[in-house]
């Protein structure tokens, strides 16, 4: 896949949620998901807590692309 942004080549990687401590810290227990927010409105759940989805990053220019499943 070309990066949007520059156009040249990306690696592929997977991105998925994980706790760390400062997250039990700030977030207790509760168990999160990625979001694709309209405006202040969540439009589509990208990632339940135990799910990898396929993305491409291009680390010169920092641009991650994902692709959900659904
Ligand atoms: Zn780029």
């Amino acid at each position: 896949m070309n990066c949007p942004d520059c156009g040249k080549d990306m690696e592929y990687y997977t991105v998925g949620l994980k706790k760390s401590v400062l997250n039990f810290l700030l977030f207790g227990f509760g168990s999160r998901s990625l979001y694709l927010f309209k405006g202040a409105r969540p439009e589509q759940k990208i990632i339940t807590p135990h799910e990898r989805i396929a993305s491409f990053r291009r680390h010169s220019c920092r641009t991650i692309v994902m692709k959900p499943s659904v």
